[in-house]
């Protein structure tokens, strides 16, 4: 391939590699690990070429962005939301998306809970947690999850499918250690089947420690320009 977005096809090719070797180490399979392709700043035709190349999965942080690209985006690949999201804008997500990932209160679960029965439909869930404690974070608090996921759970349009994070960075594999244990609690008594868990930096380490979805962005687009959007 010659033309002007083979770095993603190379990208790709040396993620999957990675997760491959990470996976080996560990005894697990790369079947139960999914690629998400993490779309912000990135022009719809770049985002198509990943789907094009097999990426079923695209993760979006922002209301606004996702509403001006969705129409160019290929309609084959599967799309969750990632980012915060004030209660508000959920009525702009509920149909297009098919998971939403950044579910860190009772207020927003309900808000979502709500329109997803409007819409008649089961919306697929992940509770986020702050791992870290970062006060300049989203998520729950760890010590708020249990209530979080009782409350999410007796919601009736809503299916609680796993966890989510973004640990602190450059704190080693500390959080990602953290989070499987806490994912370990509590997985089997909601029949969880997501970890999401790893980015660009260190998604690597994030299989190691149980990820079944891994967030890349920079990895397989190039450094985002925020100028351009
Ligand atoms: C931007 C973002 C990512 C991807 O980050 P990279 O470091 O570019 O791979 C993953 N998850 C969330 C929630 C993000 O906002």
């Amino acid at each position: 391939m010659t033309d002007a977005l083979s770095y993603v096809s190379d990208n790709l090719t040396a993620i999957r590699e990675s997760i491959a070797e990470a996976a080996d180490k560990c005894g697990r399979s790369t079947e139960e690990i999914r690629i998400m392709a993490v779309t912000k700043t990135v022009a719809p035709e770049i985002v198509n070429r990943a789907v094009e190349l097999g990426v079923t999965l695209l993760g979006e942080n922002r209301v606004q962005e996702f509403l001006s690209k969705q129409d160019a985006y290929d309609r084959s690949a599967e799309v969750h939301f990632i980012g915060h999201l004030q209660t508000n804008k959920v009525k702009y997500i509920i149909e297009p998306m098919s998971m939403i990932q950044s579910v860190d209160s009772v207020k927003l679960a309900a808000e979502i809970n709500r329109l997803a029965s409007a819409h008649n439909k089961i919306m697929d869930i992940l509770c986020e947690v702050n791992i870290g404690g970062e006060d300049s974070k989203s998520g729950i608090a760890p010590d708020g999850l249990a209530e979080l996921l009782e409350a999410a759970a007796s919601m009736e349009n809503l299916r609680v499918r796993g966890l989510m994070t973004i640990p602190p960075p450059a704190s080693g594999d500390i959080f990602l250690g953290r989070m499987e244990e806490l994912y370990h609690k509590v997985k089997d008594s909601y029949s969880m089947d997501v970890l999401s868990m790893g980015m660009t930096h260190d998604y690597a380490d994030a299989v190691r420690h149980g990820s079944t979805l891994v967030r890349i962005g920079t990895g397989l687009f190039g450094a985002r320009d925020y100028s351009k959007k």
